[in-house]
């Protein structure tokens, strides 16, 4: 029986979690719930899964909960940063999803590697921050860390049974976003609207607008890194239109194997959920005759500058990454809020980095100073224009 404490409940991966939860009662339970603020959601989520503890954002957002609830469900409530611990750390979970957005996904992580759990992780930014401190205590605990992420769900299956010195490459595959078929200068004004519109996956908006500069690309290039022990040079991109095939490993003898399917993350997340065995799901089947073709293309840097920063900052190493992902949530934030246009965020992001000077092996605190330096860094450079 898996245990689940989720982190980020109420959001895109957290709701589809919860969907394949309730496909397989006898298999998966609910135990702690953490969300932020959207409490209309998680009164309902309570109400269902019957948590034992549940944590939320704000104090507001507790009482909102409270209200909402009634006598029909009386789960303890924790709020804040202490209450995503506290639910990270439940005494009753074996098994920790971690699909809250940001690199406020650290601490939690880092507290659910402390209590011997096995980790989901959707929450990319946790490993592009704090990858060599979260790796490390993984490994010293004994910790499994399970992508949930498509594409390293897919790279994931296909090293099953493999050996690592076998593995040339893995080539990571991106639908292109919001605007593949823009030039650079059909860019200057986007808006937001269109920005969020996804062809291929209804996502929560950072990571949809991260879709749309191709930064989300780089934050998979660096997760790679950490989840699969692979040096930069082995890891490729490729652009595949219709997101079927989820990504592919190269093998010495030149043999690659590829993980398809329809795009549905609930794949992805039961997998995790349920590995090393694969259970049932209810889900479109793949039909490639339907399909008919897929598309590739080869990546241009050129066209995605933040692909090619991530690239930069990932062997560049120490806090660069930490950077380069505070840097850019603040960034989408400014854009998700109208404050500035879709070009700005590659500006702000590169100046950001550039500016910098790294810390070789950095310890937890100076990557969490190096978060705070480019948020700050970033918002600076919006209110001085
Ligand atoms: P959403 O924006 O849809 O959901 C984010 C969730 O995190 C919400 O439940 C939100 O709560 C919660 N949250 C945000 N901030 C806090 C906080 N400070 N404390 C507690 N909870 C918080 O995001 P997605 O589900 O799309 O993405 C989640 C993660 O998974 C991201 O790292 C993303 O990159 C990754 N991912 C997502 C995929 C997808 O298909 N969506 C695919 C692959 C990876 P509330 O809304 O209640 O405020
Ligand atoms: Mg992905």
């Amino acid at each position: 029986m898996k245990r689940i404490a989720l982190l980020g409940s109420t959001g895109s991966i957290g709701t589809s979690t919860l969907d394949v939860v309730e496909q397989h009662p006898e298999s998966f339970s609910v135990v702690a719930l953490a969300a932020g603020t959207n409490v209309e959601v998680l009164a309902e989520q309570v109400k269902k899964f019957r948590p034992q503890l549940v944590s939320v954002g704000t104090e507001e957002a507790a009482f909102a909960l409270r209200g909402l609830l009634g006598s029909e469900a009386k789960p303890e409530i924790a709020v804040g940063a202490e209450g995503l611990e506290q639910v990270a750390r439940h005494p009753e979970a074996n098994f920790v999803m971690t699909a809250v957005v940001g690199s406020v996904g650290v601490a939690p992580t880092l507290a659910a590697i402390e209590e011997g759990k096995t980790i989901g992780l959707a929450n990319k930014e946790t490993l592009v921050s704090a990858g060599p401190v979260v790796m490390k205590a993984a490994k010293e605990k004994g910790v499994q860390i399970i992508p949930v992420d498509s594409e390293h769900s897919a790279i994931f299956q296909c090293l099953q049974g493999e050996r690592r010195e076998d593995v040339s490459k893995v080539i990571i595959t991106a639908s292109g976003g919001s605007f593949r078929h823009l030039t650079r200068d059909e860019l200057a004004n986007v808006t937001l609207e269109q920005a969020l519109a996804h062809p291929n996956w209804n996502m929560g908006a950072k990571i949809t607008i991260d879709s749309a500069t191709m930064m989300n690309k780089g934050l998979e290039v660096i997760e790679a890194h950490w989840l699969f022990d692979l040096p930069y040079k082995q890891i490729d991109t490729i652009l595949h239109y219709e997101s079927i095939i989820h990504s592919m490993v190269e093998f010495k003898d030149s043999a690659v194997m590829a993980q398809l399917g329809t795009p549905d993350m609930r794949v992805p997340i039961q997998y995790a959920l349920s590995y090393p065995t694969r259970m049932p799901l209810q889900t479109e089947p793949l039909n490639l005759v339907k399909l008919g073709t897929l598309h590739f293309a080869v990546m241009d840097f050129e066209r995605y500058p933040l692909l090619q920063l991530a690239y930069e900052c990932g062997k560049a190493g120490g806090t660069y990454t930490a950077v380069l992902n505070a840097a850019n949530e603040v960034a989408v934030d400014l854009f998700l809020k109208g404050s500035i246009g879709f070009l700005a965020i590659e500006q702000i992001v590169r100046k950001i980095c550039d500016a910098h000077k790294g810390i070789a092996n950095p310890t937890l605190e100076e990557i969490f100073a190096a978060d705070q330096w480019a948020r700050s860094q970033a918002r600076a450079f919006v209110n001085n224009g």
